[in-house]
């Protein structure tokens, strides 16, 4: 459905990593012409203010889905080769492991968690897939910023070339800049609804961030990019919200490039004032370029997804045992500056199949493009590039994600 010589009004819902992705793509296919083709994000609150602000930033040819993950675990590094994403979001390859530690009661910390929360679920990283590449491996002599006498072992989780990272906040700003650049049209603002005629969408209609006022524009094309807030305005949609607190350290001497999935063995009365048994804690562990490290822990589903991002309510306590559960491992993690406490939502797919849902959505020039689980950051420039495709070719060119088609769903 190629409308060469047609105006085309493209609207994308969401300014997180998939919306922002989705711009620069659209900007940069071959059919885009700024005389004749408009592109306007509309974002809530803030770009990347979500889960693409607060993720760990792991890229990893094992992740899932395998129809996009090659495709988009190139385009992240044809993305940092062309605009020097090594200094503008700190791309780089990654090690990757699995780490086994014993985890030392806390001594000098106050407010201290005590190992894992009953109400815990796993973000899921740890596919069959990933487990699959887990090869025992001596501990690498450069992880040198976990106490050795704690280590109970390591494996390997990546040979060269197949694991990367990036700053997911600075990564998607920088692309959503990057689109600007290319003609796409951002305005904060809140979509309330999409207008239809027929069977095509005609309009949205939004309220301005700034003064409250309820807008109507044209749209010829809608990609709905909105991650965990979906329903909001696409009610039929599949996706759920998992909620997942996540912590920045800046230790207290840099540390090599390592992500590290742990399981931290917390001993009985890991902190004196809260009387516990041993568990296990699983804090995943981002060691980052710009000499912070970033941790995440499990997510709960406790507080239902508020309206905006802004909104989200962290729970000091959950950063708090994130906090102890690496410091108690690693010395410069428990002396080092604790740089943000956070929160955000993970967009889930409530199906066996998994998602992300990625493609047509029904009405003519409705296009979904969310539910990417805890790989959103990984597979976001292969989902921008493929909406660009359905919108300017009709289809997906790159890669063959009828598996991931919106319609089997809606
Ligand atoms: C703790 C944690 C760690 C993670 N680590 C990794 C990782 O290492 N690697 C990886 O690949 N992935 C990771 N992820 C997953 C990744 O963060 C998500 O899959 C991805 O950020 C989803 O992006 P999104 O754009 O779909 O959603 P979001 O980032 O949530 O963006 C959606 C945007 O839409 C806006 N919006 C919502 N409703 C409206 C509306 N009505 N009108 C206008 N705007 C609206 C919101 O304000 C928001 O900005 C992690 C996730 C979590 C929670």
């Amino acid at each position: 459905m190629s409308t060469t010589g047609d105006r085309r009004e493209i609207v994308i819902v969401g300014g997180g990593i998939i919306g922002c992705c989705s711009a620069y793509y659209l900007t940069r296919h071959p059919s885009f012409d700024p005389s004749r083709h408009s592109v306007t994000l509309i974002e809530a609150s803030e770009i990347a203010g979500g889960a693409s602000g607060k993720a760990g930033g792991l890229l990893a040819l094992w992740a899932y889905p395998s129809n996009i993950v090659p495709l988009s675990y190139k385009l992240h590094a044809d993305l940092a080769k062309e605009h020097n994403g090594k200094d503008r979001w700190g791309y780089r390859e990654v090690n990757c492991g699995q780490l086994i530690a014993r985890g030392r009661p806390l001594s000098d910390k106050k407010e201290a968690g005590g190992g894992g929360s009953k109400s815990s679920v796993s973000l899921q990283k740890r596919s069959a897939d990933a487990l699959g590449k887990l090869k025992s491996a001596r501990v690498p002599q450069d992880l040198d910023w976990i106490e050795p006498e704690l280590m109970r072992g390591y494996e390997s989780m990546s040979d060269t070339g197949e694991t990367a990272q990036v700053h997911p906040y600075l990564f998607t700003t920088s692309i959503a800049k990057l689109a600007e650049e290319k003609g796409a049209k951002i305005v904060l603002g809140s979509v309330d609804d999409i207008g239809y005629s027929e069977d095509a969408v005609q309009s949205v209609t939004y309220t301005d961030k700034k003064t409250g006022e309820t807008k109507n524009i044209p749209a010829t094309d809608v990609v709905v990019a909105a991650g965990p807030w979906t329903r909001t305005v696409l009610p039929e949609a599949p996706i759920s919200a998992t909620r997942a607190h996540s912590v920045v350290i800046r230790p207290v001497r840099p540390v090599s490039a390592y992500t590290l999935f742990t399981n931290i063995e917390i001993p009985a009365n890991f902190d004196p004032t809260k009387p516990s048994r041993p568990t296990v804690a699983n804090p995943e562990i981002y060691a980052r370029p710009d000499d912070t490290v970033y941790a995440c822990g499990e997510g709960d589903q406790t507080v239902p997804l508020p309206k905006t991002s802004a909104e989200v309510e962290v729970d000091q306590a959950r950063c708090q045992e994130i906090i102890d559960q690496v410091g108690s491992i690693s010395d410069g993690l428990r002396d080092g500056e604790i740089c943000a406490r956070q929160a955000c939502y993970l967009p889930n797919v409530a199906s066996a199949r998994g998602g992300p849902l990625v493609g047509h959505a029904g009405a003519k020039g409705l296009y979904l493009a969310a539910g990417h689980t805890c790989w959103g950051i990984q597979n976001a420039p292969g989902t921008g590039k493929l909406i660009s495709e359905f919108v300017f070719d009709g289809q997906a060119k790159s890669a063959k994600i009828g598996s991931l088609d919106p319609r089997n769903y809606l």
